[in-house]
């Protein structure tokens, strides 16, 4: 609790706000106790080699009005990527629960690194990882907040985009291969210092108001003779001064060179997700990272594992079963059905007017394979399309896109003067006639189909789902005959 409160009282200062660039990372350098110790002597903590699964606890934050919240397909491939990302260090992710939703404009867009601890005391769960999928976190494209969470920007959570890998790193104790010049920019035309100081006034885990808190760090040299007390204390991830967004050369190094305070050039090691290389250039942590991970999740955080059985992995895209292509439906009723996925247990259902579904008429997450809408819109052509997903399992695809065309395809039959209503008149051979009515009992109905030269192929009585089952028929026109006591109704039904 001091730590919370000691986040709170500070003075935050982080003014960052709405710059056109966002920058690559608002989490402070952080050297904790426990990472001295680490550091000092890391084979002595026992990581296993086996797989670890990690909860996240995902909010996703929109605006008051409703609008903004990040795109559910969108949140699935930012996590593919994240696991994708630390697949190297066996380390997996899952959603802990229920996503959640927050319409919040503030916490949204906000200005400063305080708004967002705010944000977070007020919403976190414990034991896992919390993720905040904002707009604009305080400028950045994302941060992690010791004793708090992560605020990721959505813009910066493409498929392509390592930053919530960055983060999340953040969160298990990894820092920056550039520790220590955060705060400062290298000039190469300027001699390198041994030492630079940064300020680590966020995190540090005293109650000291209104006062900056710098440290010192050690400048890594090439020759890797101080790499154990330079930088971040580590000795795999090299000498590394660049603290702003940087470009790197087809061999995945900086093209900026550097000099140490020795005088010997280098350039940085672009392909290390803890850099500010731009995204096309990093892929991975490095051994020695990945064992610091590992070592902080067993040490220091082993609440979060083992609290589920891990599920297995969705392969397969969904197989849309109706509406079939180009069938005519009636555009006040449409029932769409899906294969049930199996180890799914939810879908994303898009539905759009356009092929491409650059914009969706209506979209939503389901945890079943069936859906019905009403009043879409007279003699259009849609386009729909399911993705499913489960706690476990992000990395799918939607499925091939179907489309069908609304038409007036619901006739009114009125008998004994209670009005029914019969749809779709225009139906595949295998699918339902419904019969609904507002005012009566529809069990009780009988009913029969006819071809068109008279041969009666099925009879029965409806029960009251009112519901009338075809059978492979083939193309063609039929009567359908809707009888009750001496009234009787003769619809005709077209098979496509
Ligand atoms: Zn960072």
């Amino acid at each position: 609790m001091k730590h919370l409160l000691t986040f709170l009282l500070i003075a935050f200062t982080c003014s960052l706000y709405a710059q056109s660039e966002p920058h690559p990372c608002g989490s402070q350098p952080h050297i904790s106790k426990w990472y001295k110790k680490y550091v000092a002597n890391p084979h002595v903590y026992k990581t296993h080699d086996s797989l670890v699964y990690v909860p996240l606890k995902i909010h996703n934050v929109g605006s008051d009005d409703g609008g903004g919240l990040f795109a559910m397909d969108r949140l699935l491939d930012a996590l593919c990527t994240l696991n994708e990302d630390f697949k190297q260090a066996e380390i997996q992710f899952y959603i802990l629960g229920a996503i959640d939703t927050i319409y919040n404009s503030a916490y949204n867009s906000h200005a400063s690194v305080l708004d967002g601890a705010e944000m977070m005391f007020a919403n976190n769960v414990d034991s896992a990882i919390n993720v905040y999928f904002v707009s604009n976190p305080a400028g950045n494209c994302g941060y992690n907040l010791p004793y708090a969470g992560i605020a990721m920007n959505k813009g910066c959570s493409g498929p392509s985009d390592h930053t919530f890998a960055h983060e999340v790193g953040h969160n298990l104790s990894v820092q920056h291969p550039h520790l220590g010049w955060d705060g400062n920019v290298y000039d190469p035309n300027e001699p390198t210092p041994t030492t630079v100081t940064y300020d680590y006034t966020y995190f540090k885990d005293t109650l000291i108001l209104d006062t900056l808190i710098i440290d010192t760090s050690i400048v890594e040299l090439v020759d890797g003779s101080n790499c154990s007390i330079a930088g971040d204390f580590l000795c795999d991830t090299g000498p590394d001064y660049l603290s702003r967004r940087w470009q790197c050369t087809s061999d995945t190094l900086s093209t900026a060179n550097q000099e140490d305070p020795n005088g010997q050039s280098f350039r940085s090691d672009a392909s290390q997700i803890m850099s500010y290389a731009l995204d096309n250039c990093s892929y991975r942590f490095t051994p020695e990272q990945i064992a610091l991970a590992r070592a902080n999740l067993f040490d220091q955080k082993s609440e979060y594992l083992n609290r589920e059985e891990a599920q297995e992995v969705i392969t397969e895209d969904v197989v849309l079963n109706e509406p079939f292509m180009e069938q005519i439906v009636p555009a006040e009723f449409v029932e769409f059905l899906w294969d049930d996925e199996g180890i799914a247990d939810q879908y994303i259902f898009e539905l759009s007017r356009l092929r491409s579904f650059a914009f969706t008429d209506f979209d939503t997450v389901l945890s079943d394979n069936t859906l019905t809408l009403t009043d879409l819109q007279l003699d259009r052509r849609y386009y729909w399309r399911v993705r499913p997903f489960s706690r476990y399992s992000f990395c799918t695809d939607f499925s091939e896109p179907s489309e069908f065309i609304t038409s007036e395809t619901t006739s009114t039959a009125e008998m004994d003067g209670a009005r029914y209503k019969i749809f779709p008149t225009v139906l595949p051979g295998s699918a339902r006639i419904n019969v609904i009515s507002e005012s009566s009992a529809i069990a009780g109905l009988s009913y029969s189909l006819t071809t068109i030269s008279g041969l009666e192929i099925a009879q029965g009585v409806l029960n009251q789902e009112g519901k009338i089952n075809l059978d492979n028929y083939a193309s063609g026109i039929y009567f359908l005959t809707l009888a009750q006591a001496g009234s009787r109704h003769v619809q005709k039904i077209v098979i496509q």
